[in-house]
């Protein structure tokens, strides 16, 4: 990973990236607990969860004005009820990557992606884009679509498992966001996601602190975006992030502050605020997500792997309805659960 890293890091500054952040050490602010499988499983579990309770309402408006809210897994793309879409399928290949490299190999994940590309289900523009130009042979540093959506924060969990330094998931989740995602928000995206994972399932608190801290590890790299719902005003996700603290219990206000589309800069405050309001209850946060309207699947895989992570896979399962486990991907969480596991 350091040679990869090192090249694409010396390429992207002479294009004008700034990254300036990754210069200053990053270490756990507590005394970080070993990794378990009951957080691996709980995690790859909570993706899987979130993604297919959302899937079969991905994109309509929300639950005030559907007629009834989603309680549990429903078909959705003519499949069967608990299939799980691209949040999944690209979490457990980014999963399997580390796994089977022991580290986080750019060539591996292009290969494994593009194995599985024909059998994603509801992926993304930025994403497909990306996909059809590696598949043409472009190079892996290259080929990512200039778009900040969350598709490459979506998939980044498992690397704040299998790293146990802050300082090497940083490095990872950057590399494994840049395949697809040519974007600074949304490598900014993966890094905060995969920070957070890490934090979580190494016994951190779930509080506004490991947001802040997750923030700081990403500062002065993203460029600042105009926003569909505030035109005039430019915006990042560090900075809406820093918001999140302040709508702690009112998801709904949170919903119509940060919005809750495919861009990152919407769909991840949301979460996130979601997810802080009640971390000890994980059927609240994902049905709040679920009926939020917008990128429902997307959202509740990234509060799923926060759950997770911070709950472990017992408790997770004893504070939801059981038949929520029965998800398409169960069998291959299982086969991957040692994740960074000692
Ligand atoms: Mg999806």
């Amino acid at each position: 990973m350091e040679t990869a890293w090192q090249q694409v890091r010396r390429a992207l500054e002479a294009e004008g990236w700034n990254l300036d952040a990754f210069e200053r050490p990053l270490s756990w602010p507590f005394e970080p607990r070993p990794l378990t499988v009951g957080r691996v499983r709980g995690t790859l579990f909570g993706v899987a969860i979130g993604d297919a309770l959302g899937a079969p309402v991905e994109g309509r408006p929300g639950s005030r004005r559907a007629a009834a809210p989603v309680r549990r897994l429903l078909p959705h793309h003519e499949r069967p009820a608990g299939t799980v879409t691209d949040d999944t399928q690209l979490t457990l290949a980014v999963a399997s990557s580390l796994l089977e490299r022991g580290t986080l190999d750019p060539e591996d994940l292009v290969r494994r992606f593009l194995r599985t590309g024909p059998e994603l289900v509801g992926a993304g523009w930025a994403t497909r884009q990306a996909l059809e130009r590696l598949g043409r042979g472009a190079a892996w540093w290259l080929a990512g679509s200039a778009s900040a959506g969350n598709g490459a924060a979506m998939r980044a969990a498992p690397v704040g498992l299998f790293f146990e330094s802050p300082d090497a998931i940083r490095r990872a989740a950057f590399l494994q966001a840049l395949v697809t995602h040519r974007d600074p928000t949304a490598v900014a995206s993966s890094i905060v996601h995969a920070l957070w994972v890490g934090w979580l399932a190494r016994g951190g608190p779930a509080d506004a602190g490991a947001l802040a801290w997750a923030v700081a590890a990403v500062d002065g790299l993203e460029r600042p975006l105009a926003t569909r719902h505030r035109k005039r005003r430019s915006v990042t996700l560090a900075g809406l992030l820093r918001e999140v603290g302040g709508f702690q219990g009112r998801p709904q206000e949170a919903f119509e502050h940060f919005r809750t589309g495919a861009f990152v800069l919407e769909s991840l405050p949301s979460a996130a605020a979601v997810f802080l309001s009640h971390p000890e209850e994980p059927e609240a946060v994902f049905l709040t997500l679920v009926n939020a309207g917008g990128d429902t699947d997307t959202m509740a895989a990234l509060a799923g792997a926060w759950l997770g992570a911070y709950l472990g896979d017992r408790k997770l399962r004893s504070r939801t309805p059981s038949e929520w486990w029965q998800v398409s991907a169960a069998a291959e969480i299982e086969r991957i659960s040692r994740l960074g596991v000692a």
